[in-house]
């Protein structure tokens, strides 16, 4: 369906999985500034969950204190899984292509432009931005 080339998608792939580390170093390091004896034994095992979802070892930690950061691991982890099973760049709602141009912007975006657009104006409360 897509029609990224292999160059593009390895690429892409890059910036996911850069993407992923970036948030699992900040969730390490804010689990260790927490002074929660709890978070600071649960740090050593963040960067090293293997296959495991990280997102899903998060919230069985019911770590509300990363809250933040679970909802965008769980976009990244979703973008890998459509990676592997190769709808990634397809739109989620038209099935169309979506831009490398966006995809680069945005490596974990599910929906074209278009889609997105009205997606954001079906759902305007979830698009209020984070602080
Ligand atoms: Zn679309």
């Amino acid at each position: 369906m897509s029609t990224l080339t292999n160059a593009q998608l390895k690429q892409l792939r890059q910036l996911l999985n850069s993407r992923l580390t970036e948030l699992l170093e900040e969730v390490r390091q804010e689990m260790i500034a927490s002074g929660d004896q709890h978070y600071i034994d649960l740090a050593a095992g963040v960067m090293d969950v293997g296959d495991e979802s990280v997102a899903d070892m998060l919230t069985d930690m019911n770590a509300a204190l990363f809250d933040r950061h679970i909802q965008e691991i769980r976009d990244v982890e979703a973008a890998q899984l459509r990676m592997a099973g190769l709808s990634y760049g397809a739109c989620s709602d038209c099935g169309g292509t979506i831009e490398y141009d966006r995809l680069a912007a945005y490596p974990t975006a599910k929906r074209c432009y278009e889609c997105q657009s009205q997606h954001e104006k079906s759902y305007a409360h979830e698009a209020t931005p984070r602080l």
